[in-house]
Protein backbone atom coordinates (compact mmCIF):
# COMPACT_ATOMS: atom_id res chain seq x y z
CA UNK A 1 0.00 0.00 0.00
CA UNK A 2 2.95 2.58 0.57
CA UNK A 3 3.86 2.39 -2.95
CA UNK A 4 0.89 4.56 -3.79
CA UNK A 5 2.69 7.29 -2.44
CA UNK A 6 5.49 9.42 -4.40
CA UNK A 7 8.25 9.50 -2.50
CA UNK A 8 8.85 12.79 -1.12
CA UNK A 9 12.41 13.23 -2.79
CA UNK A 10 10.61 13.01 -5.63
CA UNK A 11 7.94 15.37 -5.60
CA UNK A 12 7.31 16.86 -2.18
CA UNK A 13 3.74 18.26 -3.26
CA UNK A 14 2.55 14.61 -4.86
CA UNK A 15 3.58 13.42 -1.43
CA UNK A 16 1.88 15.89 0.86
CA UNK A 17 -1.47 14.80 -1.19
CA UNK A 18 -1.13 11.21 -1.44
CA UNK A 19 -0.35 10.86 1.92
CA UNK A 20 -3.34 12.82 2.68
CA UNK A 21 -5.67 11.33 0.06
CA UNK A 22 -4.42 7.36 1.07
CA UNK A 23 -4.59 7.85 4.63
CA UNK A 24 -8.23 9.08 4.45
CA UNK A 25 -7.55 11.90 6.19
CA UNK A 26 -9.30 14.09 3.67
CA UNK A 27 -10.45 14.17 0.06
CA UNK A 28 -11.42 16.74 -2.71
CA UNK A 29 -15.34 17.45 -2.78
CA UNK A 30 -17.41 18.46 -5.58
CA UNK A 31 -17.14 21.64 -4.67
CA UNK A 32 -13.19 22.96 -6.32
CA UNK A 33 -11.58 24.04 -3.16
CA UNK A 34 -13.36 22.66 -0.62
CA UNK A 35 -12.87 19.53 1.04
CA UNK A 36 -14.59 16.70 2.69
CA UNK A 37 -13.02 15.60 5.92
CA UNK A 38 -12.94 12.27 6.54
CA UNK A 39 -13.52 10.35 10.02
CA UNK A 40 -9.28 10.01 10.88
CA UNK A 41 -9.11 13.82 9.85
CA UNK A 42 -12.01 14.41 12.13
CA UNK A 43 -11.02 12.68 14.86
CA UNK A 44 -7.83 14.39 14.76
CA UNK A 45 -9.54 17.37 14.61
CA UNK A 46 -11.99 16.91 17.03
CA UNK A 47 -8.60 16.06 19.55
CA UNK A 48 -7.07 19.27 18.86
CA UNK A 49 -10.41 21.14 19.41
CA UNK A 50 -10.65 18.91 22.76
CA UNK A 51 -6.82 20.01 23.48
CA UNK A 52 -7.07 23.97 22.63
CA UNK A 53 -10.93 24.40 24.33
CA UNK A 54 -9.66 22.95 27.54
CA UNK A 55 -6.85 25.43 27.60
CA UNK A 56 -8.94 28.26 26.99
CA UNK A 57 -11.32 27.57 29.48
CA UNK A 58 -8.93 27.04 32.14
CA UNK A 59 -8.01 30.66 31.18
CA UNK A 60 -11.09 31.90 31.88
CA UNK A 61 -12.52 31.63 28.05
CA UNK A 62 -16.23 30.63 27.25
CA UNK A 63 -17.56 30.03 24.04
CA UNK A 64 -20.49 31.31 22.05
CA UNK A 65 -21.61 30.97 18.56
CA UNK A 66 -22.74 33.88 15.62
CA UNK A 67 -24.18 33.67 12.51
CA UNK A 68 -22.53 32.67 9.25
CA UNK A 69 -23.99 35.55 7.38
CA UNK A 70 -22.62 38.87 7.72
CA UNK A 71 -24.65 41.88 6.04
CA UNK A 72 -22.09 43.25 3.47
CA UNK A 73 -21.54 47.19 5.03
CA UNK A 74 -20.48 45.53 8.85
CA UNK A 75 -16.87 44.57 6.85
CA UNK A 76 -16.66 48.33 5.25
CA UNK A 77 -16.69 49.77 8.67
CA UNK A 78 -13.18 49.11 9.28
CA UNK A 79 -11.20 50.24 6.26
CA UNK A 80 -8.38 47.83 6.38
CA UNK A 81 -10.12 44.82 7.86
CA UNK A 82 -12.45 45.14 4.49
CA UNK A 83 -9.41 46.04 2.06
CA UNK A 84 -7.94 42.83 3.23
CA UNK A 85 -10.75 40.86 3.18
CA UNK A 86 -12.55 41.80 -0.32
CA UNK A 87 -10.66 39.75 -2.42
CA UNK A 88 -11.57 36.59 -0.92
CA UNK A 89 -15.60 36.95 -0.15
CA UNK A 90 -18.16 35.02 -0.71
CA UNK A 91 -21.57 37.08 -0.98
CA UNK A 92 -24.79 35.91 -0.98
CA UNK A 93 -27.21 38.04 -3.07
CA UNK A 94 -30.50 35.91 -3.46
CA UNK A 95 -32.14 34.51 -0.42
CA UNK A 96 -35.66 32.44 -0.76
CA UNK A 97 -35.91 33.22 -4.34
CA UNK A 98 -35.76 37.07 -4.41
CA UNK A 99 -32.72 39.35 -4.06
CA UNK A 100 -31.37 40.79 -0.69
CA UNK A 101 -32.32 44.06 0.19
CA UNK A 102 -28.72 44.31 1.72
CA UNK A 103 -25.95 41.52 0.82
CA UNK A 104 -24.79 38.83 3.22
CA UNK A 105 -21.10 38.40 3.15
CA UNK A 106 -20.54 34.61 4.32
CA UNK A 107 -17.62 34.82 7.00
CA UNK A 108 -14.38 34.97 6.62
CA UNK A 109 -13.81 35.62 10.13
CA UNK A 110 -16.13 37.19 12.61
CA UNK A 111 -14.75 40.44 14.15
CA UNK A 112 -17.46 43.07 12.45
CA UNK A 113 -20.67 40.64 13.41
CA UNK A 114 -19.74 39.52 16.98
CA UNK A 115 -18.31 43.33 17.88
CA UNK A 116 -21.66 44.84 16.45
CA UNK A 117 -23.32 42.83 19.24
CA UNK A 118 -20.38 43.75 21.73
CA UNK A 119 -21.20 47.32 21.54
CA UNK A 120 -24.85 46.40 22.79
CA UNK A 121 -24.00 44.52 25.44
CA UNK A 122 -20.59 46.20 27.04
CA UNK A 123 -21.64 48.72 28.88
CA UNK A 124 -19.70 48.60 31.81
CA UNK A 125 -16.05 48.19 33.17
CA UNK A 126 -17.79 45.48 35.10
CA UNK A 127 -18.59 43.92 31.69
CA UNK A 128 -14.84 43.41 31.32
CA UNK A 129 -13.12 41.42 30.10
CA UNK A 130 -15.25 40.10 27.68
CA UNK A 131 -13.09 36.57 27.11
CA UNK A 132 -15.41 35.05 24.07
CA UNK A 133 -14.54 31.88 21.76
CA UNK A 134 -16.04 30.62 18.51
CA UNK A 135 -15.63 26.86 16.89
CA UNK A 136 -16.70 26.89 13.19
CA UNK A 137 -16.51 27.60 10.07
CA UNK A 138 -15.21 30.68 7.67
CA UNK A 139 -14.67 30.92 3.96
CA UNK A 140 -12.10 32.39 2.01
CA UNK A 141 -12.65 32.09 -1.38
CA UNK A 142 -8.77 31.30 -2.40
CA UNK A 143 -7.44 30.65 -6.01
CA UNK A 144 -5.12 28.01 -5.05
CA UNK A 145 -5.91 25.60 -2.58
CA UNK A 146 -4.02 22.44 -1.28
CA UNK A 147 -6.13 20.08 1.21
CA UNK A 148 -5.91 21.38 4.79
CA UNK A 149 -3.23 24.06 4.37
CA UNK A 150 -5.28 26.70 2.33
CA UNK A 151 -8.88 25.64 1.11
CA UNK A 152 -12.12 27.86 0.61
CA UNK A 153 -14.13 26.66 3.50
CA UNK A 154 -12.19 25.32 6.63
CA UNK A 155 -12.87 24.95 10.16
CA UNK A 156 -11.29 26.82 13.34
CA UNK A 157 -11.85 28.66 16.39
CA UNK A 158 -11.57 32.26 16.38
CA UNK A 159 -11.14 33.79 20.23
CA UNK A 160 -12.38 37.60 20.31
CA UNK A 161 -12.07 39.30 24.02
CA UNK A 162 -12.57 42.93 24.88
CA UNK A 163 -10.64 44.81 27.83
CA UNK A 164 -10.59 48.10 29.83
CA UNK A 165 -6.76 48.94 28.93
CA UNK A 166 -4.27 49.08 25.98
CA UNK A 167 -2.44 46.71 28.56
CA UNK A 168 -4.91 44.54 29.57
CA UNK A 169 -5.02 43.05 25.48
CA UNK A 170 -1.26 42.94 24.94
CA UNK A 171 -1.51 40.83 27.91
CA UNK A 172 -4.37 39.08 26.66
CA UNK A 173 -2.76 38.28 23.28
CA UNK A 174 0.60 37.08 24.80
CA UNK A 175 -1.08 34.61 26.56
CA UNK A 176 -3.05 32.93 23.90
CA UNK A 177 0.51 32.92 21.99
CA UNK A 178 1.65 30.96 24.83
CA UNK A 179 -1.01 28.80 24.55
CA UNK A 180 -0.67 27.70 21.15
CA UNK A 181 2.88 27.40 21.28
CA UNK A 182 2.55 25.08 24.78
CA UNK A 183 -0.19 23.05 22.11
CA UNK A 184 2.17 22.86 19.73
CA UNK A 185 5.22 21.61 21.33
CA UNK A 186 3.06 19.39 24.20
CA UNK A 187 0.19 18.13 21.72
CA UNK A 188 1.55 17.78 18.01
CA UNK A 189 5.18 17.71 19.25
CA UNK A 190 5.58 20.42 16.36
CA UNK A 191 8.47 22.82 17.79
CA UNK A 192 7.53 26.53 16.85
CA UNK A 193 8.94 29.73 17.03
CA UNK A 194 6.99 32.99 18.62
CA UNK A 195 7.20 36.27 17.27
CA UNK A 196 5.88 39.42 15.37
CA UNK A 197 4.83 39.60 11.74
CA UNK A 198 5.85 42.64 9.95
CA UNK A 199 3.48 45.34 9.05
CA UNK A 200 3.02 44.10 5.50
CA UNK A 201 2.30 40.64 6.63
CA UNK A 202 -0.25 41.27 9.90
CA UNK A 203 -3.90 41.02 10.19
CA UNK A 204 -6.06 43.60 8.21
CA UNK A 205 -7.28 45.69 11.01
CA UNK A 206 -4.88 44.63 13.71
CA UNK A 207 -2.50 46.79 15.44
CA UNK A 208 -0.25 43.91 16.12
CA UNK A 209 0.00 40.43 15.05
CA UNK A 210 1.40 37.53 16.84
CA UNK A 211 2.32 33.69 15.30
CA UNK A 212 3.52 30.87 16.19
CA UNK A 213 5.96 29.53 12.92
CA UNK A 214 6.91 26.20 12.32
CA UNK A 215 9.32 24.77 9.88
CA UNK A 216 8.43 21.81 7.66
CA UNK A 217 10.02 18.78 6.54
CA UNK A 218 10.47 20.06 2.98
CA UNK A 219 12.13 23.03 4.37
CA UNK A 220 8.89 25.40 3.97
CA UNK A 221 7.92 27.30 7.11
CA UNK A 222 4.16 26.98 8.32
CA UNK A 223 2.27 29.83 10.19
CA UNK A 224 0.48 27.35 12.74
CA UNK A 225 -1.39 30.25 14.64
CA UNK A 226 -1.93 33.80 15.24
CA UNK A 227 -3.15 36.41 17.76
CA UNK A 228 -3.99 39.89 17.33
CA UNK A 229 -3.72 43.17 19.45
CA UNK A 230 -6.75 45.02 17.82
CA UNK A 231 -6.30 47.99 19.89
CA UNK A 232 -9.31 50.37 19.29
CA UNK A 233 -9.42 49.85 15.51
CA UNK A 234 -12.59 47.49 15.76
CA UNK A 235 -14.24 49.26 18.80
CA UNK A 236 -14.14 52.84 17.17
CA UNK A 237 -15.75 51.44 14.17
CA UNK A 238 -18.30 49.39 16.13
CA UNK A 239 -18.78 51.60 19.07
CA UNK A 240 -17.89 49.43 21.68
CA UNK A 241 -18.04 51.72 24.73
CA UNK A 242 -17.98 51.23 28.03
CA UNK A 243 -18.03 53.59 31.25
CA UNK A 244 -14.72 53.40 32.81
CA UNK A 245 -13.63 53.27 36.70
CA UNK A 246 -13.39 56.97 36.47
CA UNK A 247 -17.04 57.89 35.11
CA UNK A 248 -15.73 58.53 32.01
CA UNK A 249 -16.33 56.72 28.56
CA UNK A 250 -13.72 54.97 26.47
CA UNK A 251 -13.48 52.61 23.32
CA UNK A 252 -12.38 48.82 24.37
CA UNK A 253 -9.02 47.57 23.47
CA UNK A 254 -9.91 44.16 21.92
CA UNK A 255 -7.97 40.83 20.67
CA UNK A 256 -8.63 38.14 18.26
CA UNK A 257 -7.13 35.11 17.70
CA UNK A 258 -7.24 31.85 15.63
CA UNK A 259 -5.94 28.12 14.69
CA UNK A 260 -7.65 25.92 12.54
CA UNK A 261 -7.15 23.02 10.76
CA UNK A 262 -4.03 23.64 9.31
CA UNK A 263 -2.81 22.47 12.14
CA UNK A 264 -3.64 19.34 10.30
CA UNK A 265 -1.38 19.75 7.73
CA UNK A 266 1.31 20.54 10.25
CA UNK A 267 1.36 17.64 11.48
CA UNK A 268 1.51 15.68 7.93
CA UNK A 269 4.44 17.88 6.67
CA UNK A 270 6.03 17.82 9.78
CA UNK A 271 6.39 14.05 10.76
CA UNK A 272 4.82 11.84 7.94
CA UNK A 273 7.39 9.45 6.12
CA UNK A 274 7.11 7.96 2.61
CA UNK A 275 4.99 5.29 4.40
CA UNK A 276 2.34 7.67 5.41
CA UNK A 277 1.46 9.62 8.13
CA UNK A 278 3.66 9.73 11.78
CA UNK A 279 0.90 11.13 14.69
CA UNK A 280 1.58 11.96 17.66
CA UNK A 281 0.63 9.89 20.54
CA UNK A 282 -1.14 12.81 22.49
CA UNK A 283 -3.41 13.35 19.49
CA UNK A 284 -3.88 9.63 17.92
CA UNK A 285 -7.16 8.39 17.44
CA UNK A 286 -5.66 4.84 17.66
CA UNK A 287 -2.30 4.88 20.10
CA UNK A 288 -1.88 0.89 19.88
CA UNK A 289 -2.78 -1.38 17.19
CA UNK A 290 -2.63 -4.97 17.87
CA UNK A 291 -2.41 -7.20 15.11
CA UNK A 292 -2.77 -10.50 15.86
CA UNK A 293 -0.58 -13.42 13.49
CA UNK A 294 -1.88 -17.10 13.83
CA UNK A 295 -1.79 -19.93 11.32
CA UNK A 296 -3.49 -22.91 12.74
CA UNK A 297 -7.25 -22.96 14.83
CA UNK A 298 -5.45 -23.66 17.65
CA UNK A 299 -3.46 -20.73 17.71
CA UNK A 300 -6.07 -18.32 16.56
CA UNK A 301 -7.91 -19.95 19.48
CA UNK A 302 -4.69 -19.31 22.00
CA UNK A 303 -4.17 -16.01 20.49
CA UNK A 304 -7.73 -15.06 21.27
CA UNK A 305 -8.03 -15.90 24.93
CA UNK A 306 -5.25 -13.94 25.31
CA UNK A 307 -6.54 -10.64 23.35
CA UNK A 308 -9.86 -11.01 25.55
CA UNK A 309 -8.20 -10.24 28.41
CA UNK A 310 -5.83 -7.64 27.47
CA UNK A 311 -8.89 -6.03 26.21
CA UNK A 312 -10.30 -5.53 29.50
CA UNK A 313 -7.28 -4.72 31.12
CA UNK A 314 -5.51 -2.00 28.55
CA UNK A 315 -9.13 -0.33 27.12
CA UNK A 316 -8.95 2.35 29.71
CA UNK A 317 -5.40 3.02 29.32
CA UNK A 318 -4.19 3.43 26.44
CA UNK A 319 -6.34 4.18 23.17
CA UNK A 320 -6.09 0.64 21.40
CA UNK A 321 -7.26 -1.37 18.72
CA UNK A 322 -7.27 -4.67 18.32
CA UNK A 323 -7.32 -5.52 14.37
CA UNK A 324 -8.63 -8.93 14.13
CA UNK A 325 -9.78 -8.89 10.27
CA UNK A 326 -9.42 -12.48 9.23
CA UNK A 327 -9.45 -12.12 5.47
CA UNK A 328 -6.41 -9.58 5.57
CA UNK A 329 -2.26 -10.60 6.17
CA UNK A 330 -0.60 -9.15 9.04
CA UNK A 331 1.60 -7.50 5.87
CA UNK A 332 -1.25 -6.38 4.98
CA UNK A 333 -2.41 -4.61 7.97
CA UNK A 334 1.41 -3.52 9.56
CA UNK A 335 1.35 -1.09 6.25
CA UNK A 336 -2.06 0.22 6.50
CA UNK A 337 -1.76 1.01 9.91
CA UNK A 338 1.55 2.26 9.63
CA UNK A 339 -0.16 4.58 6.66
CA UNK A 340 -2.55 5.65 8.71
CA UNK A 341 0.44 6.76 11.45
CA UNK A 342 -0.73 4.50 14.49
CA UNK A 343 2.82 5.50 16.47
CA UNK A 344 2.90 1.86 18.39
CA UNK A 345 2.19 -1.64 16.76
CA UNK A 346 1.85 -4.77 18.63
CA UNK A 347 2.45 -8.02 16.74
CA UNK A 348 1.53 -11.01 18.62
CA UNK A 349 2.02 -14.49 17.29
CA UNK A 350 2.40 -18.19 18.79
CA UNK A 351 6.30 -17.71 19.78
CA UNK A 352 5.26 -14.47 21.55
CA UNK A 353 2.25 -16.02 23.58
CA UNK A 354 4.88 -19.05 24.18
CA UNK A 355 7.07 -15.90 25.87
CA UNK A 356 4.48 -14.08 27.10
CA UNK A 357 5.14 -10.70 24.92
CA UNK A 358 4.22 -8.91 22.34
CA UNK A 359 6.69 -7.29 19.78
CA UNK A 360 6.29 -4.02 19.80
CA UNK A 361 6.88 -1.61 16.71
CA UNK A 362 8.07 1.97 16.61
CA UNK A 363 6.22 3.50 13.74
CA UNK A 364 9.38 6.63 13.72
CA UNK A 365 12.01 4.02 12.96
CA UNK A 366 10.22 0.57 12.79
CA UNK A 367 12.28 -0.67 16.02
CA UNK A 368 11.01 -3.67 17.42
CA UNK A 369 11.54 -4.95 21.29
CA UNK A 370 9.70 -7.58 23.14
CA UNK A 371 7.54 -6.39 25.51
CA UNK A 372 5.92 -8.96 28.56
CA UNK A 373 2.33 -8.81 28.27
CA UNK A 374 2.15 -8.33 31.95
CA UNK A 375 2.60 -5.14 32.82
CA UNK A 376 1.39 -3.66 29.80
CA UNK A 377 -1.04 -1.21 31.13
CA UNK A 378 2.14 0.81 32.47
CA UNK A 379 4.47 0.16 29.88
CA UNK A 380 2.33 0.84 26.78
CA UNK A 381 1.60 4.39 28.16
CA UNK A 382 5.93 4.85 28.75
CA UNK A 383 6.51 3.94 25.67
CA UNK A 384 3.90 6.30 23.88
CA UNK A 385 5.49 8.89 26.21
CA UNK A 386 8.57 8.14 25.00
CA UNK A 387 7.69 8.24 21.49
CA UNK A 388 5.87 11.85 21.67
CA UNK A 389 8.98 13.00 23.12
CA UNK A 390 11.57 11.41 20.62
CA UNK A 391 9.00 12.60 17.61
CA UNK A 392 9.59 16.14 19.25
CA UNK A 393 12.86 15.87 19.59
CA UNK A 394 13.44 14.66 16.15
CA UNK A 395 11.37 17.57 14.61
CA UNK A 396 13.24 20.27 16.88
CA UNK A 397 16.89 18.95 15.57
CA UNK A 398 15.33 19.33 11.76
CA UNK A 399 14.65 22.59 13.01
CA UNK A 400 18.05 23.30 13.96
CA UNK A 401 19.44 21.65 11.40
CA UNK A 402 17.92 23.77 9.02
CA UNK A 403 18.27 27.57 10.98
CA UNK A 404 21.19 29.04 9.38
CA UNK A 405 22.02 32.67 9.31
CA UNK A 406 21.31 34.62 5.65
CA UNK A 407 25.04 35.71 5.23
CA UNK A 408 25.05 38.56 2.53
CA UNK A 409 22.32 39.01 0.22
CA UNK A 410 23.50 37.11 -2.55
CA UNK A 411 24.54 34.09 -0.61
CA UNK A 412 20.62 34.30 0.98
CA UNK A 413 19.75 34.25 -3.03
CA UNK A 414 21.75 30.77 -3.34
CA UNK A 415 20.68 29.34 0.18
CA UNK A 416 17.04 30.12 -0.17
CA UNK A 417 16.51 27.36 -2.66
CA UNK A 418 17.38 24.60 -0.02
CA UNK A 419 14.69 25.63 2.26
CA UNK A 420 14.71 26.38 5.68
CA UNK A 421 14.43 29.48 8.59
CA UNK A 422 17.23 31.93 7.88
CA UNK A 423 18.15 34.80 10.82
CA UNK A 424 19.01 37.97 9.10
CA UNK A 425 18.48 41.79 10.15
CA UNK A 426 15.98 44.03 8.67
CA UNK A 427 15.87 47.68 8.83
CA UNK A 428 12.27 47.42 8.96
CA UNK A 429 11.32 49.73 5.32
CA UNK A 430 8.84 48.01 3.78
CA UNK A 431 10.68 48.64 0.98
CA UNK A 432 13.43 46.12 1.58
CA UNK A 433 10.80 43.28 2.37
CA UNK A 434 9.23 43.77 -0.79
CA UNK A 435 12.43 43.81 -2.82
CA UNK A 436 12.96 40.31 -0.93
CA UNK A 437 9.49 38.67 -1.68
CA UNK A 438 9.85 39.45 -5.11
CA UNK A 439 13.20 38.37 -5.91
CA UNK A 440 13.26 35.44 -3.49
CA UNK A 441 10.17 34.21 -2.76
CA UNK A 442 10.91 34.11 0.92
CA UNK A 443 8.88 36.05 3.41
CA UNK A 444 9.54 37.91 6.60
CA UNK A 445 7.82 34.41 8.64
CA UNK A 446 8.76 36.58 12.22
CA UNK A 447 10.10 38.89 13.93
CA UNK A 448 11.44 36.56 16.84
CA UNK A 449 10.64 37.52 20.03
CA UNK A 450 13.46 35.99 21.50
CA UNK A 451 17.63 36.92 20.99
CA UNK A 452 16.61 40.65 19.96
CA UNK A 453 19.73 41.52 22.04
CA UNK A 454 22.41 41.85 18.83
CA UNK A 455 23.17 44.41 16.06
CA UNK A 456 23.16 43.82 12.35
CA UNK A 457 22.82 45.37 9.04
CA UNK A 458 19.68 44.85 6.73
CA UNK A 459 20.09 41.91 4.37
CA UNK A 460 18.76 43.57 1.41
CA UNK A 461 20.37 47.65 2.12
CA UNK A 462 22.57 47.50 4.65
CA UNK A 463 21.62 50.04 7.11
CA UNK A 464 21.99 49.50 10.51
CA UNK A 465 19.53 47.26 12.43
CA UNK A 466 18.28 45.87 15.84
CA UNK A 467 15.52 43.63 14.22
CA UNK A 468 16.35 40.08 14.04
CA UNK A 469 14.10 38.69 11.89
CA UNK A 470 13.49 34.95 10.54
CA UNK A 471 12.68 34.33 6.33
CA UNK A 472 11.62 31.22 4.37
CA UNK A 473 9.33 30.33 1.92
CA UNK A 474 6.32 29.57 3.07
CA UNK A 475 2.73 27.54 2.42
ZN1 LIG B 1 16.78 47.64 4.50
Amino acid sequence: MSKVITPRSVDAARWYTDVVLRSELADYSPVKGCMVIRPLGYSLWERIQAGLDARFKETGHQNAYFPLFIPESFLHKEQAHVEGFSPELAVVTIGGGKELEEKLVVRPTSETIMYSMFAKWIRSYRDLPLLWNQWSNVVRWEMRTRLFLRTTEFLWQEGHTAHATDEEAEAETLKILDLYYEFAHRQMAVPVLKGLKSEQEKFAGAVRTYCIEALMQDGKALQAGTSHNLGQNFSKAFEVKFQNREGGTDYVWQTSWGASTRLIGALVLGHADDAGLILPPALAPIQVVLVPIWKTEEEKTAVREVIEKMQRFLGSRVRIHFDLREELSPGFKFNEWELKGVPLRLEMGPRDLAKSQVTVVHRLDRKKEAVPIDGLESSLPRLLEEFQDRLYQRALKFRNDNTRPAGTYAEFKEQIELGGFFEAFWCTNPECERKIKEETKATIRCIPLEGQDREGTCLFCGSVSRTLVILARAY
